[in-house]
């Protein structure tokens, strides 16, 4: 093997003695982590908006950018929960550019993992502290997962992971809603697949150690549109998709049928601006039909401070060094108008 071994990483355990969790915020994630569960199991009807920046790359925004949601949670409180999206690990097409935080805490600097991991840790804390909503972050390496395991309260597993049985068998043993992608080819049975993989118990290898898992009831799927042979977008938000994957559900007996829809990325062409519409388009569908009403849990939106994206070495307070997102003004009447519309 040509693999260099550069320097021994803190373990999850030395990570947290050195970036530590307070009780009450402990706390805070138990409280989050029932809302959300109930939203899945069906217990609540309120609905899940996962919103926030593709990659949180600047603790300062993040942290400005959770607390404006926080203020936002409160006015709709009755009807939605908003949990913010902070991605920490960022999957690219060509393996090339920005891999999140974890990686290199300075977008521009070089990779440095223990350093990263830190910065991830301490930002996903201060966040959390400021606005008391725990938030959301991508299973991009399932080893990473217990760096977070007391702070997150959503997982997703990208359109690049899904079929990786690493990244299934991992997410059987979380204990809070994890969403897995469809495909980039746009497959939705290998995405099916991944569900029921994560529904099951396993018994596998995990960081070192035999481990056993109980399965886990609150995996689902979300849709984040595809891409064809000649590159061409093809989104899947429209009813007749919605209605295709309940059908798919009703053909598997899996536990808590979910939907949540990703307004951006190829649903969107990421056209971050059509994100408005198609999360206008979602809500109608899943009132025409008492079966979407029930199994549309949600919805993904990417936003940030700032609109659009820029490069990474960009220097624009709030705005997105990966996919473009909606800016504060949009999110913020955007998801005041989800919360008339549920
Ligand atoms: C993302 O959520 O930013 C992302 C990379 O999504 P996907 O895996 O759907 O491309
Ligand atoms: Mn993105």
């Amino acid at each position: 093997m040509s693999i260099e071994l550069l320097e021994r990483l803190p373990t999850p355990d030395e990570l947290k003695d050195v970036v530590p969790l307070d009780q009450d915020l402990f706390a805070k994630k138990q409280e989050r982590d029932n809302l959300l569960k109930a939203i899945f199991d069906g217990s609540s009807s309120k609905f899940l908006l996962v919103i926030g920046p593709c990659s949180a790359h600047d603790e300062s925004a993040v942290c400005d950018y959770v607390t404006r949601l926080a203020k936002l949670q409160d006015e709709v409180e009755d009807k939605l929960v908003l949990v913010p999206r902070i991605y920490t690990n960022k999957p690219r097409t060509t393996g090339a550019g920005y891999k999140g935080i974890a990686h290199q805490a300075d977008p521009n600097g070089k990779a440095n993992i223990a350093e990263g991991l830190k910065a991830m840790r301490h930002m996903h804390i201060k966040a959390l502290r400021a606005s008391g909503l725990t938030p959301a972050d991508e299973m991009l390496y399932p080893a990473n997962y217990p760096y977070l395991d007391d702070i997150l309260s959503y997982v997703a597993v990208g359109a690049r992971s899904v079929e990786n049985q690493e990244h299934r068998l991992t997410v059987s043993g979380l204990d809070i809603p994890s969403g897995m992608k469809n495909p980039t080819s746009g497959d939705l049975s290998i995405m099916m697949n991944s569900v029921e993989a994560a529904q099951m118990a396993h018994d596998f290898i995990y960081n070192g150690w035999r481990v056993q898992t109980h399965g886990n009831p609150l995996a689902h799927c979300i849709l984040r549109g595809a891409v064809n042979q000649h590159g061409r977008n093809i989104p899947n938000y429209h009813y007749e998709d919605l209605h295709q994957l309940a059908d798919l559900y009703a053909a598997r007996s899996l536990s808590n049928p979910a939907i949540v829809v990703d307004t951006n990325h190829a649903n969107s062409n990421k056209l971050f601006h059509e994100q408005i519409r198609i999360a206008h388009e979602v809500l109608r569908s899943r009132s025409y039909q008492s079966n979407l009403n029930t199994m549309i849990k949600g919805l993904m939106i990417e936003s940030f401070i700032e609109e659009g994206n820029q490069k990474p070495e960009g220097t624009v307070y709030g705005k997105s060094i990966t996919d473009p997102c909606l800016g504060w003004a949009s999110s913020e009447t955007l998801v005041k108008t989800i919360a008339e519309m549920v």
